[in-house]
């Protein structure tokens, strides 16, 4: 997507003033910190159940997505809501879940989830998430837009509870009286009994969509195994709605190393699921900075910028990584090298031809 002159961060691309006018947050003479510890935040809180976010007010530099994680206890709902400036991308890490979205046709799709399923919700279409079960669950939450806020959506009972009695009365064709019980303000958390399994029915019977918002990612074999670890990928080539998102799971050996590289067409959104890690940025004019992840940890690299990712600690670890394009594009720098000729090499770095005879003859997405 080659958006040039627009400073509007939800259209898949990074927020920046492409081209023209530099982003102030990314052209200073320092890079700013690409990292918020995200697990360790507040947020919002009921009982035993939270909503934490990493948008641009708690990570000035990640202005193309924006990530949520949330817990919800037994028997809670995060209420029917929809996102006037996100899509939305979930990813379970513990419990099961429910979801129920309906699309501009009509259609309404109910999906039971486990971990490693997720979930995509196209911008604006109105969807809930239930705890499925007696146990909590636990998800990642990740928008197309860094300015997005999960405290800011658009909340059924909100509306509800502003519009005249007499006009939702027209509006459903019930008596006024209808409403009198209704919450007052948005409920945001909604707290009832355990969901029917199956799913029971909506009110206008199964209308389900063309499209299935939900992909199993982790119960499937990985997309590629390296010498030190293992890549689950899931763009839009494998699962159709996701047409602004790509999710990767990285699995990583002590030690191992992705290569250095940059996505063309995408900014990167990093959530430590375990393990310790080590992320290096490139920025250009002499900026680069070292950040150390742990698990609950988030990360950010600007669309374009050069990055890697080593596992420091002594464990495998895993790193959950979203882009906001559902077209996956990398350039590794061993693929670049590989890809010039010995003569360009020596002139480039000025040192000897035969130098590059014991470099890759291909692309190294991760070693140790
Ligand atoms: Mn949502
Ligand atoms: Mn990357």
């Amino acid at each position: 997507m080659f958006i040039t002159t627009y400073p509007v961060s939800s259209e898949g691309g990074s927020s920046s003033f492409q081209n023209n006018v530099p982003d102030p947050v990314t052209s200073g003479a320092e890079l700013p910190t690409f990292k918020f510890e995200l697990e360790k935040s507040e947020g919002r809180v009921d009982g035993g159940s939270f909503g934490k976010e990493a948008t641009v007010v708690q990570l000035p530099i990640s202005k193309g997505i924006a990530g949520v994680s949330m817990r919800l206890e037994p028997g809670v709902m995060r209420e029917m809501h929809w996102h006037a400036t996100a899509a939305e991308w979930g990813f379970v890490t513990e419990g099961l879940v429910r979801t129920t979205v309906i699309d501009p046709a009509g259609h309404s799709e109910t999906n039971d989830f486990g971990p490693g399923d997720l979930w995509y919700f196209p911008r604006g279409h109105g969807h809930v998430i239930e705890t499925l079960g007696d146990k909590p669950c636990h998800f990642l939450l990740v928008f197309d837009n860094g300015y997005f806020s999960e405290f800011g959506t658009f909340s059924i009972s909100d509306w509800i509870s502003l519009v005249d009695k007499n006009t939702l009365a027209k509006n459903f064709g019930v008596p006024a009286s209808t409403f009198d019980n209704f919450p007052k303000k948005e409920v945001y958390f909604a707290k009832g009994k355990t969901p029917a399994v199956p799913a029971p029915a909506p009110l206008q019977g199964w209308k389900t969509p063309p499209l299935t918002h939900k992909y199993s990612l982790l119960s499937q074999d990985p997309f590629e195994v390296f010498e030190g670890g293992k890549e689950w990928r899931v763009d839009g080539s494998q699962f159709p709605i996701s047409t602004t998102m790509t999710g990767v799971v990285l699995e990583m050996e002590p030690g191992a190393l992705r290569t250095l590289h940059w996505h063309p067409n995408a900014a990167e959104w990093q959530y430590v699921l375990g393990g310790q890690f080590e992320v290096t940025l490139f920025g250009s004019k002499g900026r680069f900075r070292k950040e150390a992840l742990n698990q609950g940890d988030v990360a950010y690299m600007p669309q374009g910028f050069g990055h890697s990712i080593e596992n420091t600690g002594g464990e495998t670890g895993r790193i959950l990584i979203v882009f906001n394009s559902g077209h996956y594009q990398t350039i590794d720098l061993t693929q670049w090298i590989a890809g010039q000729s010995r003569d360009i090499l020596a002139t480039n770095f000025g040192v000897d031809a035969s130098v590059f005879d014991k470099f890759p003859k291909k692309d190294v997405f991760m070693t140790k």
